[in-house]
């Protein structure tokens, strides 16, 4: 029986960081602050695969106090976490929240490469906040992810409802 999992991230713009969303980088007058090299897209995904496999969080997998994680491009970490899972994704969906820049020209290509990441499929979506917010003002980009993970058979995962 697949699980479900959910992922939520925000960053915060700043200047003289590039900007990296689903594993692309886009032509912007800002970047994401963080650690690693602050795809917020990714790091949603990220924890939306690992809620479903009920394997913890991002922070918990690649602390942000860890040097080998500055600047880490963060699909290499996602496809680090999958391939460590017992099962496989069977698809996630994803939504961009920001004013700018437009992610529609990119859809595709972050679809393509968080696809292959997780070797399943991944569609991205994209919305604004209406102006309201943090968000709304321009002063960063959130995202958020469902995935659908099918637990190996005979893993803790696929036998928990024969637990109760
Ligand atoms: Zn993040």
């Amino acid at each position: 029986m697949s699980r479900v999992g959910v992922g939520y991230d925000s960053h915060r713009f700043v200047a003289g960081r590039p900007l990296v969303i689903g594993g692309v980088e886009i032509e912007f007058d800002r970047g994401l602050d963080g650690h690693s090299d602050a795809d917020v897209l990714a790091h949603a995904v990220t924890d939306a695969v690992l809620g479903a496999a009920g394997a913890g969080d991002i922070g918990a997998h690649f602390p942000p106090t860890d040097e080998r994680w500055k600047d880490a491009d963060s699909i290499e970490l996602l496809r680090t976490v999958v391939s460590g899972l017992d099962g496989a994704v069977v698809n996630v969906d994803a939504t961009v929240i920001c004013e700018r820049p437009p992610i529609g020209p990119h859809r595709a290509a972050m679809e393509e490469r968080l696809a292959n990441a997780v070797g399943a499929p991944v569609s991205v979506k994209a919305t604004t906040n209406e102006g309201l917010g943090a968000i709304g003002r321009e002063e960063g980009i959130a995202a958020i992810a469902v995935a659908a993970f099918d637990p190996a058979p005979g893993t803790g995962a696929s036998d928990a409802h024969d637990t109760h």
